[in-house]
């Protein structure tokens, strides 16, 4: 019994590794880095004004294609919680729900094969 259920979880975290690996196949460069980050660099206001609110957007410095927008009274007040929209099709992984830590560590060794690693060598006394 414990063994059975040793093996499942193993098996869905490499399910999942496998489905960031697939997705992060068409993922731009920004989009692995804010989803490796756990977040966005929130940049600009754009603003629209209409009778009683203003209506405000920004965007992800990194270009991933996120954005994100809020309404404001007009004293300043944030009558909503900010909303993302993706702008680009791939980012979410659709019909997987969020992803998990297995996804996370495998997004992080995805993102360490596009960096420079230095080797150390630990001194051994
Ligand atoms: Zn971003």
């Amino acid at each position: 019994m414990t063994r059975r259920r040793l093996r499942a979880v193993p098996r869905a975290e490499a399910a999942e590794r496998a489905l960031v690996r697939e997705a992060a196949e068409k993922w731009k460069k920004a989009i692995i880095e804010c989803r490796a980050n756990g977040n966005h660099q929130w940049d600009g206001w754009t603003a629209a004004h209409r009778r009683g609110f203003y209506d405000v957007s920004q965007r992800c410095r990194r270009r991933c294609g996120a954005e994100r927008h809020t309404v404001l009274d007009e004293a300043g007040y944030q009558l909503e919680k900010w909303k993302p929209r993706y702008t680009d099709p791939s980012y979410l992984m659709h019909g997987h729900g969020r992803m998990t830590a297995a996804g996370k560590a495998e997004l992080r060794l995805i993102m360490l094969a596009m960096h420079s690693v230095i080797e150390v060598e630990d001194e051994t006394a």
